[in-house]
C-alpha cells in the first residue's frame, strides 16, 4: 500500500516533533514516523536543564548562537505549546553553579567574564546570597554564579506538547511504525518504508536521535553518530524544593527533585543500573544534605546521540537528493530544540543551505574532527 506526505520524519523524539512543529507553522504537512511511543528515546529521560552558556562551548560561535538563539525562543514557544493545549512544563527559575573547591572557584570566575558580556544577568553570588537563596545548600559552597534566564522543561510532555500542537495543525503522528528503509529513485529518496507499506515523501528527514547512526546501512555514506546513555533520577522531599537548578539538581513543576546524568559512552540500552542510582543521590546529598532521607521516586535511562566533535549534524546528506539528518545533540538536545527546528524547517521550504554550513556532515570529511569543549557537562557533577 502506498501513501503521499509533504515530509517524512523518522523519529518522534524531541528534535522531530519540533521540525515537524514548524513545518505545521508554515503549511508543510508532515508525517512523523516513530517505532515506539513519542519521547520513548533520550527525550523522555532527559534532565531538562535549559542553560547554554554552561552546557555549549562558547568559542565556537554558530554552536553556542544555537543555543542563545533557543533560550529566546523557549518563552513564546512555549506559550504557544500551552495555548494548544499541553503545557510542556516550562520554568524559567534560573541557574546556579557553586563554588566547591578552588578549581571550580576559578573556572566560575574566568567564565564569568565572557558570561556578563552576554548582556543577560549572569552574576556572581557571595556566600550569604547564595544561603538566603537557597538555605539548605551545602556547608561547603563558597558562593557562586547565578543566570537568571536558565530553565528547565520536562522532556516528554515538552515533545507530546509539540506531536498536540502540530497535530492541530495537520501533521500526521504514527506511533509503534518502525521505518525500515528509504524509498528511493536512483540518487534521490523519495520517501520511507514500513511494515505498513511505503511514503512516497517530497523530503525526508532522519531525526531518529542515537539510531540515525543506523540509518548509514541505508546510504553508501557514514552517519557518524554514536550512543552515549545516560541515567536520571526523581527524589521527592515534603518541604523542600531548590528555587532554581543548582549544578544538575533541577526542581521540577510537580515538587519532585531531578538529579542527573550518568554519560556512558558506547553503551546502547535503557537499563537503571544501581551504581548510577546511589552515584546520582549522592551528588544530589552533597549538594543538599536535606535530601539524606528524601523519597526515591523513579529512574530513567536514555541514549544520547553523539557526534565526532559533539556538535549536531544537520542537512544534507552528500551524493544524495531528498533527504536530511537532524541529530546529534548529545546532551543539548532540549536546550538546542527550537534554534534547530527553525534552520531546519528553514532549510527544508526553502532548500537553501547557507545557515547549516557549519553543522553539514561534510565537516566530518575535510577536518580531523575535536571533541567540543563544554564547561560543565552534566558527567563533571554527577559520574
Ligand atoms: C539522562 C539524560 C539527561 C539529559 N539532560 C539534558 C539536559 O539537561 N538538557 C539538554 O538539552 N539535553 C539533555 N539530554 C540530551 C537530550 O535529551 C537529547 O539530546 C535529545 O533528547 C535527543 O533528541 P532526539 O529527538 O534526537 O532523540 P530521541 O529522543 O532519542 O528520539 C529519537 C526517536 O527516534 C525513534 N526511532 C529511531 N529509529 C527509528 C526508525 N527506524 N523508525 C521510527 N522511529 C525511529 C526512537 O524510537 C526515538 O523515539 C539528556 C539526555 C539524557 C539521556
Amino acid at each position: 500500500m502506498s501513501h503521499t506526505t509533504d515530509v517524512a520524519i523518522i523519529g518522534g523524539g524531541v528534535i522531530g516533533c519540533s521540525i515537524a512543529y514548524q513545518l505545521s507553522k508554515k503549511g508543510i504537512k508532515s508525517t512523523v514516523f516513530e517505532k515506539n511511543k513519542l519521547a520513548s528515546g533520550a527525550s523522555g529521560a532527559t534532565a531538562g536543564i535549559i542553560g547554554p552558556i554552561w552546557y555549549l562551548d562558547h568559542t565556537i560561535k554558530p554552536y553556542f548562537d544555537m543555543g542563545m538563539r533557543s533560550l529566546e525562543i523557549f518563552p513564546s514557544l512555549v506559550e504557544e505549546l500551552k495555548e494548544a493545549g499541553i503545557d510542556p512544563e516550562f520554568q524559567q527559575n534560573g541557574g546556579m553553579k557553586i563554588v566547591l573547591d578552588e578549581d571550580t572557584n576559578t573556572l566560575l570566575l574566568d567564565n564569568l567574564q565572557w558570561q556578563k558580556e552576554l548582556g543577560i544577568g549572569v552574576r556572581w553570588i557571595d556566600k550569604q546570597e547564595l544561603l538566603e537563596r537557597e538555605p539548605e545548600i551545602t556547608d561547603q559552597a563558597e558562593g557562586g554564579v547565578f543566570s537568571p534566564l536558565d530553565a528547565s522543561i520536562r522532556g516528554a510532555a515538552y515533545t507530546n506538547s509539540l506531536a498536540h500542537a502540530s497535530t492541530r495543525l495537520g501533521m500526521t503522528y504514527l506511533e509503534g511504525m518502525e521505518v525500515t528503509a528509504l524509498e528511493t529513485y536512483g540518487d534521490t529518496v523519495i520517501g520511507v518504508k514500513t511494515q505498513s507499506g511505503t511514503y512516497h515523501a517530497g523530503h525526508t528527514v532522519i531525526a531518529a536521535g542515537a539510531w540515525s547512526g543506523i540509518s548509514q546501512r541505508w546510504f553508501s555514506s557514514s552517519i557518524p553518530i554514536r550512543p552515549i546513555k545516560g541515567q536520571r533520577i526523581i527524589l521527592q522531599k515534603p518541604g523542600f524544593l531548590p528555587k532554581c537548578t543548582v549544578q544538575s539538581i533541577v526542581p521540577q513543576a510537580d515538587g519532585s527533585i531531578l538529579s542527573a546524568a550518568t554519560r556512558e559512552e558506547g553503551i546502547f540500552n535503557h537499563t537503571i543500573t544501581g551504581e548510577a542510582i546511589s552515584q546520582m543521590v549522592s551528588a544530589a546529598k552533597a549538594i543538599f544534605p536535606t535530601l539524606n532521607d528524601a523519597e526515591f521516586v523513579s529512574a530513567k535511562a536514555g541514549v544520547r546521540p553523539g557526534s565526532p566533535d559533539g556538535m549536531p549534524i544537520l542537512g544534507p546528506i552528500p551524493e544524495w537528493n531528498g533527504v536530511s539528518i537532524a541529530s546529534g545533540h548529545d546532551h543539548v538536545g532540549m536546550i538546542c530544540s527550537p534554534a534547530t527546528a527553525e534552520l531546519v524547517s528553514q532549510y527544508v521550504e526553502t532548500g537553501d543551505t547557507s545557515e547549516l554550513e557549519p553543522f553539514g556532515i561534510s565537516r566530518f570529511e575535510t577536518s580531523a574532527s575535536r571533541p567540543a569543549k563544554t564547561l560543565f557537562t552534566n558527567a563533571k557533577y554527577n559520574e
